[in-house]
């Protein structure tokens, strides 16, 4: 028989199945790791078929098998083969994906432990018969392991001879063990188990509708407090009542250790929690945990949706818009898209859950592709909190310059006096600066794509992100001729600085990136917060998710425009997205929540339907707007990266492309509503130079997308790189 492996080396040149014979290894499957001999190397591949016969002659054997398992499913062979040609991606990076990392090169092990018991047949005997009077050592340890019947070795070495150890053992006195042992994290919780809770009516039709509905692609629309968890948890714990296994994604910001525990504490010993707080030998065990059968539930951030699960009953993405489960870097992937082929291959459903979906996603319910479910409010009758919006440019007319609205002031001062919590948010989202009146509100926009121009420091210019234009700086307002511009952002060092001003005995704590380099402190500054030892929190989106703090009265929004502003189609859903997250944090419990919003533009849509409440409202204006525009979800935009140290190399390749896909274009000519070729807003990482081509599709994409990934490889050379990717978060 004949092995095809794909082996452990990520060039192009090699990205094709090698043929090896099977001789002297017939137990070897599909999905084994194994060594092979390459070129005058051995390395490491992956078997993704067995075959009779060869078109090859005298092929060279497999050296050996690295595990006694296979690691790779059918099923993630089939995932392997969807993703290359939907992504055009390498085998073997797609492999990677599939197994820890560490597990390649031998980097982690299974955690054997050692123990020493006596031999049954010495066991109870006298031991002066065999052991020297003399060799006191070995009577100390004779004597020890009488009495405690197994002891861990390492721990024996510590108290005693090792030589005496080695001379019992050589002499088939003692006998040495070994067994394996598993690294789980946050394991110990079994004792706390919860119970499950009663679900209200809401919550438990749409928890029928999961389990006993039709099969296909859910998307659960529910309100912040909605209960959503615990319908998750019912669905989960359904599934494994019929003998199948779970995945559960979540974003990896909201993968706080409270989510763990509870998971752990819900699922016990059935969850394995994959996420990249882990150790590299916890993360290693949760995963064979998994392939051995023994977990069923895998809990984790996007990565988690190659959990190497068996008969798969349901997957769950949670904060289904969030911009992490698309994958930017290579090997770049969607995991809606992953998910959903493990759903069908599975034949088991697939749910979608957000209170703010993401603008595709809510289209796909209108058609019938997905099938709609909502929880619209909030368990336990409580209210969802009154948002108020500040007009900043009012502020600024009225002579008062500082980053907080008197609304904001009085409200902060009511809650701290009250002995509530407040949380104070900084909308940071994307780091990048846009130039604004602080008069009008107005902002700097490409004229071509109505897109924030982003501001570039360091060639004092404004740039579009989306063609690639260029623009001076403002040094006045083209509107209102105001000398007012900002450019920039409030940091969150400084509000805090500010508050601590304002209520000198009150603690304020803040979470940034900056405060969270550590690994433990983001759970450390909740941690504060939730137990009361500080009145404020001041954050950026990472205070958004998921928390739920009760005493939580106020929530100031102090930069709302931020993400509007920044460049990119989709500004308007993240804000929307954002300000409904953050808002949600406030009055979760007893005590009814209060929501100030600040804003230089308070009459744009967006803040019009998030006071409101109003999803379906937003949904329909900004829709409308991308069927005018031509953008996500009546188009898919695609763009042709390519980067390499020689910037001629890179433009005469970007060249090539060009005109080929200009013949595609001519040829479909209502398939295109945006073609173009420029530099890259950021054209040097790296010392690379980054040249790129931006289109986007509005009709024909699987068939045109495929020309395009064989125009790309037909001119791919060595020193350059080329990647394609579609509708990325990220432009620069
Ligand atoms: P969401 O994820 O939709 O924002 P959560 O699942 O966090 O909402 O639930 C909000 C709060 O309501 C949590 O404190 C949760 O424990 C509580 N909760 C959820 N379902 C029920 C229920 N059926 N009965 C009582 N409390 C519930
Ligand atoms: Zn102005
Ligand atoms: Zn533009």
């Amino acid at each position: 028989m004949i092995a095809e492996v794909i082996v452990d080396i990520s060039t192009s040149e090699v990205d094709k199945v090698f043929d090896y014979s099977l001789d002297g290894s017939p137990d070897i499957r599909a999905g084994f790791r194994v060594l092979v001999p390459f070129g005058r190397m051995t390395v490491e591949g992956y078997v993704v078929g067995i075959k009779e016969k060869s078109e090859y002659p005298g092929l060279k054997p497999i050296t050996k098998k690295l595990d006694d398992y296979p690691v790779i499913s059918e099923e993630m062979l089939a995932l392997m083969n969807y993703m290359t040609a939907r992504y055009h991606l390498r085998k073997v990076d797609v492999l990677r994906l599939f197994i820890p990392a560490q597990m390649r090169g031998g980097r982690v092990k299974e955690l054997v432990v050692k123990y020493a018991r006596i031999a049954d047949e010495y066991v109870g005997r006298d031991e002066a018969q065999f052991i020297r009077s003399s060799a006191t050592a070995q009577h100390d340890l004779f004597a020890y392991l009488s009495e405690c019947g197994r002891a861990n070795v390492t721990e024996l070495n510590k108290d005693f001879s090792a030589a005496a150890l080695r001379n019992l053992v050589a002499r088939g006195i003692v006998i040495l063990e070994e067994e394996e042992s598993l690294r789980t994290p946050y394991s110990g919780l079994d004792g706390e188990r919860n119970k499950e809770v009663v679900l209200t009516p809401a919550q438990s039709a749409v928890a029928e509708k999961i389990n006993h509905g039709e099969k296909g692609v859910y998307l659960l629309h529910g309100v912040t407090g909605s209960g959503k968890t615990e319908v998750y948890m019912r669905a989960i714990s359904d599934a494994l009542k019929a003998g199948k296994t779970a995945i559960m994604l979540v974003p990896e910001i909201s993968l706080t250790p409270q989510v763990l525990r509870s998971f752990r504490a819900r699922f016990g010993d059935e969850v394995a929690l994959l996420h990249s707080g882990l150790s590299v030998g916890e993360r290693f065990d949760e995963w064979r945990r998994l392939i051995g059968g023994r977990a069923k539930v895998a809990v984790g951030a996007r990565s988690a949706v190659f959990a190497p699960l068996k008969n798969v009953g349901l997957i769950i993405i949670d904060e289904e818009h969030d911009s992490s489960y698309v994958s930017e870097s290579n090997p770049r992937y969607v995991t809606h898209e992953v998910a959903a082929f493990r759903a069908k291959y599975n034949y088991c459903s697939l749910v979608l859950g957000s209170a703010t979906p993401s603008i595709e996603s809510y289209y796909k319910a209108t058609t019938g592709e997905y099938k709609l479910l909502e929880l619209p409010e909030r368990v336990n009758k409580r209210q969802l909190p009154e948002m108020e919006i500040v007009n900043m440019c009012k502020e600024v007319y009225d002579g008062n310059n500082g980053m907080f609205s008197r609304l904001l002031l009085s409200e902060l001062k009511e809650c701290m006096d009250r002995n509530e919590q407040a949380i104070i948010f900084i909308n940071r989202r994307g780091y990048s600066s846009y130039m604004m009146c602080r008069s009008c509100g107005y902002v700097a926009k490409c004229e071509q794509c109505d897109v924030s121009l982003v501001y570039h420091k360091d060639e004092n210019v404004l740039k579009c992100h989306y063609c690639g234009n260029r623009y001076a700086v403002l040094t006045e307002c083209p509107v209102c001729h105001s000398p007012h511009i900002r450019r920039g952002f409030v940091g969150t060092q400084a509000i805090v600085e500010q508050l601590s001003e304002l209520f000198p005995d009150k603690k304020i704590l803040r979470m940034d990136n900056d405060t969270t380099q550590n690994k433990d402190s983001h759970a450390r500054i909740l941690g504060e917060f939730a137990a009361k030892k500080a009145s404020i929190l001041v954050g950026t989106q990472m205070i958004a998710k998921g928390h739920d703090f009760p005493d939580v009265t106020l929530v100031g929004i102090v930069d709302a425009d931020m993400s509007l502003h920044f460049s990119d189609f989709r500004a308007s859903e993240r804000t929307y997205q954002l300000i409904t997250q953050v808002a949600g944090r406030a009055g979760r419990d007893l005590k009814p929540g209060k929501v100030v919003l600040q804003t230089y533009t308070p009459n744009h849509y967006v803040y019009k339907f998030a006071v409101k409440n109003d999803y379906r409202g937003f949904y329909e204006k900004e829709s409308n707007l991308r069927e005018v525009t031509k953008y996500p979800p009546f188009s898919k935009i695609v763009r042709v990266l390519v980067s390499g140290e020689n910037e001629e190399l890179c433009t005469i390749t970007l060249k090539g492309i060009f005109d080929e896909i200009s013949v595609l274009t001519k040829e479909n000519p209502n398939c295109f509503a945006y073609f173009a070729a420029m530099k890259s807003p950021v054209k040097r990482i790296q010392n690379k130079y980054r040249v790129q081509i931006l289109m986007r599709i509005t009709d024909r994409f699987d068939n045109l997308i495929e020309k395009v990934y064989n125009i790309v490889d037909a001119h791919t050379v060595p020193k350059v790189s080329v990647f394609v990717e579609i509708n990325p978060n990220n432009l620069s």
